[in-house]
């Protein structure tokens, strides 16, 4: 058992119930590889954002759990080295799908983990929720829950359709199982095609597609019954165009990406909604910058020089991020 706490790692607890108050969201930045790693780690600690660093079970394996956990303690480290005193990291497991995933990585270092129920009956939810939320908490480790689903495809999640999260569950699940953040369905999706095109309406001057609004009204409700109660939105990248257009141009194929437009979760940060996640963006970003430099440098085949241009890319993305959309920079306790 390695506790956290020895690998510097923090609880979401603190840094949720600042962003509630202070009105910005916490970004929880996907990771599987050291480029990532380097490029979240590089924006959040010279902006002085706090950040989540969140892993699916999917990039877990991908990654070796042994060595993630060993990322995850570098990466503290290597904050401090950018200039952060006081870096505030957490690690986070990404829709964990049964009890005994959530033990694991709570007894391999995390500091968060999310139990992904939402796919089972509300009672089955509710119970599966509850047996990860008392195990964590003895080791002080904090909980996300779902409730509702989300549309698209991410790792080994996946639907065909929405369903908003019902407002009038979100009492009775958060008291019954005791989770510290709940993630809910108001029209944001997984991936990089978060909505067919017959969702959409067409921008007659560009062709791109407009993607429908999120579903503010749903958000308000939630938090009209659980004031001050941390919510998280999941399959939030926004699929800038112009990774889209660099990877199109540069011999990829990715027709009709759409994704959430960066105002509307500027405005859900500034509510109850303390942390966004991110991951098909800077999947984008990666690859985009990797097909420009292979296609421009048909010779080059050393990885640090088309890998070092995708990173200053992702940084880039991320400090976008940070200070424009989240709202999250100079934000740390101390
Ligand atoms: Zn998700």
């Amino acid at each position: 058992m390695v506790s956290y706490k020895e690998l510097g790692l923090v609880n979401t607890r603190e840094m949720f119930k600042r962003a509630i108050n202070g009105g910005y969201a916490i970004p929880a930045f996907n990771f599987n590889n050291m480029e990532q790693l380097q490029a979240i780690i590089k924006a959040s600690s010279e902006l002085k954002s706090p950040v989540i660093l969140q892993v699916s079970n999917g990039a877990r394996n991908y990654a070796n759990p042994t060595l993630l956990r060993y990322l995850a303690q570098g990466a503290v480290a290597y904050a401090k080295e950018c200039g952060c005193e006081n870096p505030e990291v957490v690690l986070h497991l990404d829709h964990g799908n049964s009890f005994e995933l959530c033990k694991s990585c709570i007894d391999l270092g995390f500091s968060s983990v999310m139990i992904d129920g939402s796919a089972l009956p509300y009672e089955e939810n509710i119970a599966l929720t509850k047996k990860v939320v008392e195990y964590a908490h003895q080791f002080d480790v904090t909980v996300e829950g779902e409730l509702g689903v989300l549309a698209g495809v991410e790792d080994e999640v996946a639907s065909e359709e929405s369903h908003y999260t019902k407002p009038e569950e979100v009492i009775d699940f958060t008291q019954k199982t005791g989770v510290d953040s709940l993630a809910i369905s108001i029209g944001t999706s997984h991936g990089a095609y978060k909505f067919k095109p017959e969702q959409c309406t067409r921008d007659p001057k560009t062709g791109k597609l407009v993607p429908p609004p999120l579903a503010f009204d749903v958000l308000d409700a939630i938090m009209e019954q659980l004031p001050g109660f941390p919510i998280v939105l999941h399959g939030s990248s926004s699929v800038p165009q112009e990774y889209v257009d660099m990877i199109n141009e540069y011999g990829g194929k990715l027709p009709d990406a759409v994704g959430i437009p960066e105002e509307q979760l500027r405005k859900a940060s500034k509510s109850a909604v303390c942390k966004i996640n991110i991951d098909s963006d800077s999947r984008l970003a990666f690859t985009a910058a990797v097909r420009k430099t292979l296609a421009e440098k048909p010779g080059e085949f050393d990885p640090r020089k088309y890998c070092g241009p995708a990173r200053d890319l992702m940084e880039e993305l991320y400090k976008h991020k940070i200070v424009d959309v989240l709202g999250s920079d100079n934000k740390l306790a101390k």
